[in-house]
This record gives structure tokens, C-alpha cells and sequence, in this order.
């Protein structure tokens, strides 16, 4: 699927410390055959391509410390934006009913979504009436009274003798009277988009003006979806889109698109046949589910947040040369207060040896104790800690108010990323792309 070519690219990039425009070339057109693959809409895909070599070529310029990496987080920040940034909530009406219109092709699951809505609106506190004006299908009025038992929420329906239009209007008439607070219109489907549906649909929502027109459509359709939503919202102005059988569709492609294209948002996504499975969607959380990677991705973010672009590049001048003292372990201290921890920082680096890493204790407490006892060191044992013998490190417990203990520790802390870093920079480019990485 999209996520596994997507992290076979980035398991290339990762690999190198720095990277060069060829590299980002290659790992572009990978993504963009892995995107056309999962069937997301061609002219999308070619202005996301865009998008990210425009980006990437500046990181590489900028010399990062982990230009791989920072490259994942472009195509992560792009294929968020892509979806349309952040969650977009329901919208309500300030006072009186909230009528809300559902539609959709024949089978894109508007019946089972208006149970979900219904029950997640009343878990909210909403007094939720839903409306069968679906009069085509005999099958369809029983599926929603089944529904509505099942989660205890009122159903009107007329059965099929009056038009859906006329259903509509008396079901809100109904809600006025009974103070309910939202309306949930459910109605038919085709099975392809057509003259007479819309019409209806349009006169449906001229006689309720709804506050939320929701398209529902099949995740597993992929570009269909996409098709099918230009149409609705040519004809009928939806506020949002309802992507249903999430759960079964591996490839995203129709996700990736739909907002793009039709510039409507994603609001909720049917994650499977239950009430319980609809979710609000956050195209954030959708973009690292595609690419697989969270817990690297929130690292960057911190890191990037909060870590002086110069300072990472000098630290990374001294690990090479060698030259990474006492000294510069405190002054790392000052920085990880804000950031988290040099073990992160050090297993963002490609060739990172995690394990090594463990020992470090990064708590707040466990800084103010490792400033006090380098302070209480001597320049020339700041510089060369080789030199601390048994009486020094007495010594320094006393002056730091710590124990010899806590000074052992500390010195083996240091020794354990000094050595790391030794086995970092004795690693050749091509070495590094051997070894497993966080
Ligand atoms: P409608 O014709 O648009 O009203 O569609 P229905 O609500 O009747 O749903 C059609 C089929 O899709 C039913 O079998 C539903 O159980 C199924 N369905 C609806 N939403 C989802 C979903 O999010 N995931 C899965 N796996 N199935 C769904
Ligand atoms: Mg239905």
C-alpha cells in the first residue's frame, strides 16, 4: 500500500546525512508514482510534487541536521495541508433546529451514518430527530426505524406515500413542536449521479435550509468519490464530506483528493459497520497514519521547535572532530530544558545507537543535580575527564552538595555519549544506510 512504498522512500533518505538534489528527485518521483498508485487525483499529485521539491531543495540548502528526516516532515506538513489542515467541526444553528441534510450515491452508507451521527450528537446532549424521506426503496424506512430503536433516537417517517420534499418540511414542523435540537435527514440514493436526484435534493434543501448539507461517500471507490463529489457540490453546495469505509480502503487516494479537488472538508470518516465507528477526522492524524511514522514526527516537530539551527550544526562540527567535552555537555543541558532530551537529539542522527542511550537520565531534577557537579569541576577536568580520579570525584560530590554516587553516574553518562558519538563520526555515508533506524 501507499504507506509501505512512502516509508521504503524515506528508509532510502534516512540513510544519508545530507542530501543532494538527485536524492530528492529520486525520493519525489517514488512518492509521486506511490500517490498515483493509491489512486489520488493526477493533477493533485502534481502540484504536491511541486510543492515538496520547492521545499525540499531549500533543506538542503540549509544544511540541517537531519535533511532525511526533514523531508518526511515536508511531505507530512503537505499531505496534512492537502487534507485541509486541521479537524473542521459540525456546524450548528445559534438558536432553534439544526437540520442537517444527508446525501449520497445509492450504498455510500447514508442510512448507517445518520444512526451514528444521531448517536453521537445525542451523547452530546442533543435531542436528535432522524427523517426517512429515502421513499424509493421499501427496505430503506425499516433500516432507519431499526437504527433508531437500537440507539433509542425518534424516527419520522410518512412511509412512501408523501413526497420527500413534503416529509422534510413536516418532519422540521414536527421538531419545532417536540423542542428537538437537530434533524437528520436521510435520503436516496442512485446508483449514479443523476438529473432527477439532484433536483430533488435541491428541493429538499430549499424547503429546510439545512445547516449542514454532508455528502457521504465510499472511501473504496477512490477517484469515483472524488468524481462524484464535484457533482454533488456543483448541484447542491455541500458544507462537508462524509467519507465512509475508511476501514476498508488501503490505499487513501480518495482522502488525499477530495478536498483538494472539491475544496470541501472531510468532517467525519465511517471506520466500519457500527454505530460507534464514525470518527471525527483530523488530517493531521490521517497523514501520519499514511505515513506510518508518529512517534518520528512529533520528534522533528520538537526539534524543531526548539533547537537552534546553528548551535545543532556546531554540535555536529565537535562530535565529528571529536571535541565533545563537559563543557559542552552542560551547555546541552541549558538547551534540552527546552526541548527534551540529547538522547532524542541523538537518535534522530542517522547510525543512532539507541540502546547506548538508555542510561541517560534527562528529568529536570536530574539537570539542576548535573549542572551543580560539572560547575564544581575544575576547567582542566571539564576538558579532559579522564583525569578524575577518586579523590576528585570526592571532591567535587562535596563542592556540588551531591553524592559520589551521582557524580559516577554523570561521568558515565558523558563516557556513553561520547562513545556514540565516536562510533557517529568514525561511520562513512555509506556505512550509516546498514543501520537500523529509530
Ligand atoms: P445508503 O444506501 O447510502 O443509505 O448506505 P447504507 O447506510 O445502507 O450502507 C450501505 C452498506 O455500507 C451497509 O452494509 C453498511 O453497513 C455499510 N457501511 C456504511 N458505512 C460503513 C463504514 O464506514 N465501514 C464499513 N465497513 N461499512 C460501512
Ligand atoms: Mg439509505
Amino acid at each position: 500500500g501507499l504507506s509501505n512504498k512512502l516509508q521504503d522512500t524515506f528508509k532510502k533518505l534516512r540513510g544519508k546525512g545530507k542530501l543532494t538534489e538527485k536524492d530528492i528527485k529520486e525520493a519525489t518521483r517514488e512518492i509521486k508514482i506511490a500517490l498515483l498508485e493509491a489512486d489520488v487525483n493526477f493533477k493533485v499529485v502534481k502540484d504536491f510534487i511541486k510543492k515538496i521539491n520547492e521545499r525540499a531543495v531549500g533543506v538542503e540548502v540549509l544544511q540541517s541536521l537531519t535533511p532525511g528526516q526533514q523531508v518526511i516532515k515536508i511531505v507530512n506538513d503537505e499531505l496534512t495541508s492537502l487534507m485541509g489542515k486541521e479537524n473542521t467541526k459540525l456546524e450548528f444553528s445559534k438558536k432553534g433546529i439544526t437540520p442537517i441534510m444527508l446525501v449520497g450515491l445509492q450504498g455510500a452508507g447514508k442510512t448507517t451514518t445518520g444512526g451514528k451521527l444521531a448517536n453521537l450528537l445525542k451523547e452530546k446532549g442533543k435531542k436528535v430527530l432522524l427523517v426517512a424521506c429515502d421513499v424509493y426503496r421499501p427496505a430503506a424506512i425499516k433500516q432507519l426505524q431499526v437504527l433508531g430503536q437500537q440507539i433509542s433516537v425518534d424516527v419520522f417517517s410518512l412511509g412512501d406515500k408523501e413526497s420527500p420534499v413534503q416529509i422534510a418540511k413536516k418532519a422540521i414542523e414536527h421538531a419545532e413542536h417536540n423542542l428537538y435540537d437537530v434533524v437528520i435527514v436521510d435520503t436516496a440514493g442512485r446508483l449514479h449521479v443523476d438529473e432527477q436526484l439532484m433536483d430533488e435534493l435541491y428541493n429538499i434543501k430549499n424547503e429546510i435550509e439545512p445547516v449542514e448539507i454532508l455528502l457521504n461517500v465510499d472511501a473504496m471507490t477512490g477517484q469515483d468519490a472524488v468524481t462524484v463529489a464535484e457533482s454533488f457540490n456543483e448541484k447542491l453546495d455541500i458544507t462537508g464530506i462524509i467519507m465512509t469505509k475508511l476501514d476498508g480502503d488501503t490505499r487513501g487516494g480518495a482522502a488525499l483528493s477530495i478536498t483538494a479537488v472539491t475544496g470541501k472538508h472531510i468532517k467525519f470518516v465511517g471506520m466500519g459497520e457500527k454505530i460507534a465507528d464514525l470518527e471525527p477526522f483530523y488530517p493531521d492524524r490521517m497523514a501520519s497514519r499514511i505515513l506510518g511514522m508518529g512517534d518520528v514526527l512529533s520528534l522533528i516537530e520538537k526539534a524543531q521547535a526548539n533547537f537552534d539551527e546553528q548551535k545543532a550544526l556546531e554540535l555536529q562540527e565537535k562530535i565529528r572532530k571529536q571535541e565533545f567535552t563537559l563543557v559542552d555537555f552542560k551547555e546541552q543541558m541549558q538547551q534540552m530544558k527546552s526541548m527534551g532530551s540529547l538522547s532524542d537529539i541523538l537518535q534522530m542522527m542517522p547510525g543512532a545507537n539507541t540502546k547506548a542511550l538508555q542510561g541517560l537520565d534527562m528529568s529536570d531534577k536530574e539537570l539542576v543535580k548535573t549542572e551543580a557537579i560539572i560547575d564544581s569541576m575544575t576547567e582542566a577536568e571539564r576538558l579532559n575527564p579522564d583525569i578524575i580520579n577518586a579523590s576528585r570525584r570526592k571532591r567535587i560530590a562535596q563542592g556540588s552538595g551531591t553524592r559520589v554516587q551521582d557524580v559516577n553516574k554523570l561521568l558515565k553518562g558523558f563516557e556513553q555519549s561520547r562513545k556514540m558519538m565516536k562510533q557517529l563520526s568514525s561511520m562513512g555515508g555509506k556505512k550509516m544506510s546498514k543501520f537500523k533506524l529509530p
